[in-house]
């Protein structure tokens, strides 16, 4: 690994080498900086490694108006897709009181407004990003599908799809007959589907794999086992100490450390109402699998065919930081998804996997400016992927001084003078 010991004003340190560091570094690589990401791992914990791998523009926030009627079934259900065990916690009461607030119509109606540029954006450099890395990145843009069950669950794709239309996403409609006559994998009881012409679909860990390469190819330094746990400015230079007493001087600093944000967070004065909120996903090995990727509406289960194997995936539980694995969530992953691909009842599932997503109460992510030099990109909750690549180039172009859509001010990190400051426990 190449030392780093030069101060060096055109540097940027990163904090976190998740997909938010990795594509922000390569990007900033590519327009000429010097960049060094600390990250804290390795390990195979982190959501960036093990999600969905699915790249699904226009996806809505996880605040919506539809949410609150139902809060009550999802506290205290454990076979809910959305699960908040009951624990007494005044930061998860504080997140639930603004995410309640969140899911107030013309909030989820700005929500996606935001989000659907920002997806926009960000799809438009995956494909310069693909080119890029190669066909070792495995991303693909073969669209993804939104299947459902349920006379309730096409009209809410329906409604979807429209607002869908509005942003400017094509969209392919496909009735029950039609969808098996592509993909006979599907059930006779799954009713229609959509399919989202833009969405794309990626091994997340050959996508991780291949950004390292390329960051290293590009001269960019990556270090591993280096938790940050303090930011100081002199003299114009960030100073970014890890736990193991190592330091890296920058003239710019970006903390994408995913969940686990918050505490470094407020050592540049901003408070990030942000829960780790985790999701798991089991690999299957069936006989007869689907070759279409996308998301099982009533179930709120992705699946992705990875290979030979499918990757199914989701739940989203509040249960704090931890990477216990519940069962019951795990078998009710798997029958949700044999409700749609009857072979999941059959498949061999391979070693369960869990990872925390970085959720904000307002569901849109913190990406901008903190402190002078200093940014935040952080709380992409159940989009971080979809979102990488767009939260990179806005990073790149206000690092470099240009100017940024108009758009992405919403997402700007709120400055907040009476944020004390405590030292970051890391990871
Ligand atoms: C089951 C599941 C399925 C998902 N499916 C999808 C999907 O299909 N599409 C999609 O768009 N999104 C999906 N997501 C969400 C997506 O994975 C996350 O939003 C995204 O990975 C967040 O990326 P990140 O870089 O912000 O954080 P992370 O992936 O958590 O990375 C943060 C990095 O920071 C490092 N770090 C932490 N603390 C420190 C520190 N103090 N110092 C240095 N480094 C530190 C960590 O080691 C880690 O490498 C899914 C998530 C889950 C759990």
């Amino acid at each position: 690994m190449p030392p780093v010991t030069r101060p060096h004003v055109d540097r940027v340190v990163i904090i976190g080498g998740g997909i938010v560091g990795l594509t922000t570094a390569h990007t900033l690589l590519k327009r000429g900086m010097e960049v060094v990401v600390l990250d804290a791992g390795p390990d195979r914990v982190t959501a960036s490694r093990g999600n969905a791998g699915q790249i699904a523009p226009g996806h809505p926030p996880i605040p919506s108006p539809a949410i609150p009627p139902q809060a009550l079934h999802m506290l205290l259900d454990r076979r809910s897709p959305l699960f908040i065990p009951p624990r007494p916690s005044l930061p998860l009461a504080r997140w639930l009181l603004s995410f309640r607030l969140a899911c107030r119509e013309h909030h989820y109606r700005n929500s996606m407004r935001v989000l659907g540029a920002m997806s926009r954006l960000s799809r438009e450099c995956f494909e310069t990003l693909a080119e890029d890395l190669g066909p070792d990145a495995t991303l693909s843009g073969t669209g993804l599908t939104d299947f459902w069950r349920t006379a309730q669950g096409e009209r809410e794709a329906e409604a979807e799809t429209a607002w869908m239309a509005q942003l400017g996403f094509e969209t392919t409609q496909l009735s029950g007959r039609e969808l098996r006559t592509r993909d006979p994998a599907w059930d006779e009881a799954v009713r229609g589907a959509v399919i989202h012409e833009s969405g794309m679909c990626v091994d997340p860990e050959c996508l991780c794999e291949a950004l390292r390469g390329r960051i290293s190819d590009l001269g960019g330094v990556l270090q591993h086992g280096h938790a940050a746990t303090s930011m100081r400015r002199k003299e114009g230079l960030w100073r970014v100490t890890t736990r193991r007493g190592h330091s890296v001087e920058a003239g710019k600093l970006l903390l994408a450390a995913g969940a686990w944000s918050g505490p470094l967070a407020r050592q540049l004065g901003v408070l990030i109402r942000m829960q780790p909120a985790k999701g798991y996903h089991l690999m299957l090995t069936m006989p007869r699998p689907p070759t279409m990727a996308g998301v099982l509406r009533e179930a709120k289960i992705a699946v992705t065919p990875l290979g030979e194997q499918v990757r199914i995936a989701g739940t989203l539980e509040l249960s704090g930081f931890n990477h216990r694995l519940d069962r019951s969530r795990l078998s009710q992953l798997r029958l949700g998804t044999a409700a749609f691909l009857p072979a999941a009842a059959l498949a061999r599932a391979g070693k369960p996997w869990c990872g925390l997503r970085p959720c904000t109460a307002s569901g849109l992510p913190v990406v901008g400016a903190a402190a002078p030099n200093a940014w935040i990109a952080t709380g992409h909750g159940m989009m971080g992927l979809t979102l990488a690549t767009g939260t990179a180039a806005i990073l790149a172009e206000d690092m470099l001084g240009e100017s940024t859509p108009d758009w992405a001010e919403v997402l700007a990190p709120q400055v907040s003078r009476g944020v004390s400051a405590p030292r970051a426990r890391g990871r």
